[in-house]
């Protein structure tokens, strides 16, 4: 059966060219880093230049990237590590209703032991209001953090207005940037941002690595302890392999973005189209042009369920994701879907596509032509469609 993978957002497959490279990383170039002869200096070379390589694409210098284990655990370090770091200076701690979980969790787990959590609203399109983010701010203010690019819609904030702002005030701005890396630009200084979030397998790099920039001077707490590597922020053996592809996909990314971003848009755009003007009862979730993802579409379809469309795209060879959790176990619909006003119907009929660079126009059109045939299948089996009707 001819496959179709149409959920990049969930995670990419790993590029060929960053493949071979992790390779020689785990037959030849074995050695510790930490160590000092020949096996470990190898790899700590390969280590550095990976930094130097994520730096390059964040705009950062090579001594403020610090490598974890992905994004969930950058976006943790960040929160907690500012808690732990300057919970002596204020307890008031300001995100959005559609950070990912491990945001909003990390942050959820604070409140609970004695920090103060204000969670903006977003509008229709899932964009934040700065004059939101002014109003909540209060003296004991330590930490900011808002999302690049949302995983789900792919509304994309506007993170240098904020952190313009929270500079002057001097509270700490994060960004989680797991989704925008490598498809939108990204420049830690002129955005003033202090700490940064970015995860290697979402950008064709392997997965279980990420990295978390930390502006020079900031002062965070680590929250694993033992063998000092990472400069004492991280300790733990590094996964040297994974770091090293990170570092190359970060400099393919680098290389490719403009031109691929070009291809995605117009891809991305033709299922958008092909999609409302071929399907009844569609509603478009997040904004259209310059404030979306390139790779992102993301539609409710009204009368049916995500998974079971998910379910029958499956069985075509077609990989796609739904708004409703049901993978974590549970049914809930989107908590972004939600914030944006959908109601609890709609948002569980909510799918989303997200583009990749292996993506053809062919199968695109595959797309378009199949979803409704599916649509109109389950329609017909649904007793509220034939209400509607
Ligand atoms: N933040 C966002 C916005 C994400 O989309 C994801 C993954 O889907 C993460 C964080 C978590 O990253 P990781 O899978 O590397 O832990």
């Amino acid at each position: 059966m001819r496959r179709i993978y149409l959920d990049h957002s969930a995670t990419t497959p790993v590029d060929p060219e960053v493949a071979e490279l992790i390779m020689k990383y785990y037959l030849e170039y074995y050695g510790n880093p930490s160590s000092v002869h020949f096996y470990g200096r190898q790899v700590k070379k390969a280590v550095e230049e990976a930094r130097e390589q994520v730096a390059q694409l964040i705009g950062a210098q090579p001594g403020e990237i610090f490598f974890t284990s992905g994004g969930t655990e950058s976006d943790n370090l960040a929160i907690q590590g500012t808690a732990r770091a300057r919970g002596n200076r204020g307890k008031h701690l300001i995100t959005t209703a559609i950070e990912h979980h491990a945001v909003l969790d990390t942050f959820k787990y604070l409140a609970k032991n004695g920090y103060d959590l204000t969670i903006l609203p977003v509008d229709e399109e899932g964009i934040i209001n700065v004059e939101d983010v002014v109003k909540a701010i209060r003296p004991d203010t330590i930490l900011i953090s808002v999302m690049h690019a949302n995983n789900e819609v792919g509304s994309i904030q506007p993170i240098s207005e904020i952190g313009k702002i929270a500079r002057e005030k001097g509270i700490l701005f994060h960004v989680d940037a797991v989704q925008s890396l490598g498809k939108l630009p990204i420049d830690v200084v002129e955005m003033n941002i202090d700490l940064l979030t970015v995860s290697s397998h979402k950008i064709y790099g392997p997965k279980g690595v990420g990295a978390l920039y930390v502006r020079r001077g900031v002062k965070i707490s680590p929250l694993v302890f033992g063998g000092s590597q990472e400069k004492k922020m991280r300790s733990g053996t590094e996964n040297a392999p994974g770091i090293i592809g990170f570092g190359k996909a970060c400099e393919l990314a680098g290389l490719r973005m403009n031109e691929e971003n070009k291809v995605l848009r117009h891809l991305r755009d033709k299922l958008i189209k092909g999609i409302m003007d071929n399907i009844p009862s569609v509603k478009l979730n997040g904004p259209l042009g310059d404030k979306r993802l390139p790779n992102n579409v993301n539609v409710s379809i009204n009368f049916v369920e995500g998974e079971s469309l998910l379910l029958s795209l499956d069985m075509i060879g077609i990989a796609a994701s739904s708004g409703s959790a049901c993978t974590s176990g549970s049914l809930d619909p989107s908590h972004v879907l939600l914030a944006m006003g959908l109601s609890h119907e709609v948002a569980h009929g909510s799918l989303r596509f997200s583009l990749g660079r292996q993506n053809t126009e062919e199968e695109i059109d595959i797309v378009i032509q199949e979803l409704p045939k599916i649509v109109e299948r389950l329609r017909a089996m649904s007793p509220l469609y034939n209400k509607a009707d």
